[in-house]
């Protein structure tokens, strides 16, 4: 499955600490991420990540590209609710396409959690 994740800075550690709590379920996937929270999951975890372009210089635009294009199949996105965005729009416009295309979609680390814990059961298929 191609799963994506992304972190706001405040959510980083957290994302970091989750990916590295289910690394054996994600290395058997295509991992992607926006700029940032990517280079930590390569550097931190040592699992593989397509990186694209840092989510307010466009990063969450092109993952919501790959949905567009039927390309994604899983969204991990933990958002920082209490902190103003400078690329909010972007981010609305993530969740949409999700909700647009159907992926499942986690933006908080307790849907994360169901996920990955689907994924290791097998319980998500393509
Ligand atoms: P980043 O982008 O991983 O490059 O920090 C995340 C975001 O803020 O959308």
């Amino acid at each position: 499955m191609k799963i994506s994740f992304i972190a706001h800075d405040k959510k980083k550690d957290e994302i970091i600490e989750f990916v590295k709590r289910y690394k054996e379920v994600f290395e058997h996937h295509e991992i992607y991420a926006t700029g940032t929270t990517g280079r930590m999951i390569s550097e931190q975890i040592g699992l593989k990540v397509h990186r694209f372009l840092s989510g307010p210089l466009g990063g969450d635009q092109q993952i919501g590209a790959k949905i567009a294009e039927g390309q994604m199949d899983i969204i991990i996105f933990l958002r920082d609710p209490l902190t103003a965005q400078p690329h909010e729009p972007d981010v609305s416009a993530l969740v949409r396409l999700c909700d647009v295309h159907s992926i499942p979609l986690a933006t908080n680390i307790g849907s994360a959690e169901v996920f990955a814990k689907a994924l290791r059961s097998r319980e998500i298929v393509k």
